[in-house]
């Protein structure tokens, strides 16, 4: 496996980080959202729907609950010209304000989400709340610059932004051409780094900061008014879960997660809303068997370039995108868990 060694400004002293399957992990999520927004584009041309920079399409969304609207990331079966994994992305309307929670994967959809708000309130958006570094979900903040938000993300999100954004924004830039005009990295504006509660006006979030997981950096938001638990990708449902923090930090986060009286959650990947706690049993299951079998793997001798054909393969079957991303789980889980 590559290893690169990079500087942070942030973090102080030079670490190591790995930079070839975790770096094609993050590429994948993010590719694949760009080649299905490309699809959109093209269609909404063909339909003569594309509209000028003066009046952006809105990006359809769902209301979940009262006030809470979801954009759904399309799920497709993977292959090699399209793996799309586009981030399930939205906002919460209060009283007096509204909340972004993730602005998209690009200018272009964050100027469509902000298209999609204003098709329903004239509210104030006063926070844009990035729930961790990767790109599918955080490109598109530069969309709301003009509101003035405060932009809301984990204390660590700075540092992970450091260390990886200007390349997400270089390939983002050769990808899409000038699709990609306008996006930029937008830095947090308010660190969380362990609980705050923004007040949208008779309607209270409580945003938490999560210990690693899914990445160092991971946010989520209960919605007070009706009991909805944002997880952002802290949750995946039938796409599988990327691990870019800790294996183990995830199974403990589930585990209080779980614990939360909500109603109903939003997954970063997967539906638009799910039943909680029973939407976490199949990411547990999958995750548990990771560990399980890579520390068995470990026991035996078993090689980290080998494992991933000894760990949990019973799992192939439930999950899209398995063999792009289940490799990479095992060699960070192995890196991981080999010190224990
Ligand atoms: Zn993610």
């Amino acid at each position: 496996m590559p290893i690169r060694l990079l500087s942070c400004c942030y973090l102080g002293a030079p670490i190591e980080r790995q930079t070839g399957p975790l770096t094609r992990a993050g590429l994948l999520l993010f590719f694949a959202g760009i080649i299905r927004r490309s699809a959109v584009l093209a269609a909404a041309v063909v339909l003569g729907t594309t509209a000028g920079p003066a009046e952006t399409a809105a990006l359809p969304v769902t209301e979940i609950a009262s006030g809470i609207f979801v954009h759904n990331g399309v799920q497709e079966e993977a292959s090699a010209a399209n793996e799309d994994a586009i981030a399930n992305i939205g906002f919460i309307i209060g009283d007096e304000a509204v909340a972004v929670i993730d602005p998209g994967g690009s200018f272009a959809e964050g100027s469509a989400l902000r298209a999609a708000i204003r098709t329903r309130t004239d509210q104030p958006i006063r926070y844009v709340i990035l729930t961790h570094v990767h790109p599918d979900h955080i490109f598109g903040a530069a969309a709301f610059r003009d509101d003035h938000p405060d932009f809301v993300g984990h204390a660590k999100l700075p540092g992970a932004l450091a260390q990886r954004g200007d390349y997400y924004v270089r390939r983002l830039h050769s990808a899409l051409g000038d699709e990609a005009s306008g996006t930029e990295i937008v830095v947090p504006t308010v660190l969380v780094s362990d609980r705050l509660d923004l007040d949208l006006g008779h309607r209270r979030l409580t945003l938490r900061a999560h210990g690693p997981a899914h990445t160092d950096n991971d946010l989520t938001i209960f919605d007070q008014k009706t009991r909805t638990l944002w997880l952002a990708d802290l949750l995946f449902v039938d796409r599988i879960p990327v691990i870019d923090g800790s294996l183990v930090g995830w199974l403990e986060q589930l585990d209080e997660l779980t614990a939360i009286p909500a109603d109903r959650a939003v997954p970063g990947h997967g539906p638009v809303s799910v039943p909680w706690p029973a939407a976490a049993e199949p990411e547990r299951r999958y995750l548990e068997a990771v560990a399980h079998d890579t520390r068995a793997a470990i026991r035996s001798g078993i090689g980290i370039a080998n494992a991933h054909r000894q760990v949990a393969n019973s799992e192939r079957g439930n999950w899209l995108l398995f063999d792009d991303y289940h490799p990479r789980n095992v060699t960070a889980s192995y890196k991981e868990l080999e010190w224990e």
